[in-house]
């Protein structure tokens, strides 16, 4: 599939067992071709470790003044945000991995608040649409949540926002 960014294109080839769907009002999205189970692998997680400042918008935050990230458009740039992900991120191993079965024909999500501690310094902050019932509504930044939504994502956290916690 050939996807433009700016005035640059890309050639993106869906993961094995992932296919694009255009979703109306997310754009481009990753769905389920089959069925994963609960602890299985979906997708990995490509790039490079940059600091902070060059980072781009779909990177994903590894530590305080790092993001994994890469200069070209990858199908990881289009796992969308859910508040009731069926994925987490799991940095240390550079992958996103289902936290319950994923039935084939579903989009695949995870919560880029397990992840992001600011976004909104970043200007990458949104309006949630999820539509599930912890829907958090704007999704600015782990920074941003209060005690009892905090502490509602421990199990999914990475670590540095883990960290956060304690
Ligand atoms: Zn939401």
């Amino acid at each position: 599939m050939l996807v433009r960014q700016g005035r640059r294109r890309f050639c993106l080839r869906p993961p094995r067992g992932l296919q694009f769907v255009y979703v109306h009002g997310k754009g481009l999205s990753l769905f389920a071709r089959k069925t994963f189970a609960a602890g299985e692998k979906v997708i990995g997680m490509e790039g490079e470790v940059v600091r902070a400042r060059s980072s781009s918008p779909e990177a994903v935050q590894f530590d305080e003044d790092h993001f994994i990230d890469t200069d070209r458009l990858v199908a990881g740039d289009f796992i969308n945000h859910s508040c009731d992900p069926n994925m987490k991120a799991d940095l240390p191993r550079r992958q996103f991995v289902a936290i319950r079965r994923i039935g084939k024909g579903s989009e695949i999500t995870y919560n880029y608040l397990t992840t992001e501690w600011d976004m909104k310094a970043f200007g990458t902050d949104f309006r949630c649409r999820c539509g599930s019932d912890d829907c958090v509504g704007f999704v600015r930044g782990f920074k941003y949540l209060d005690r009892r939504q905090r502490e509602r994502l421990r199990p999914i956290l990475s670590p540095f926002l883990l960290s956060k916690l304690a």
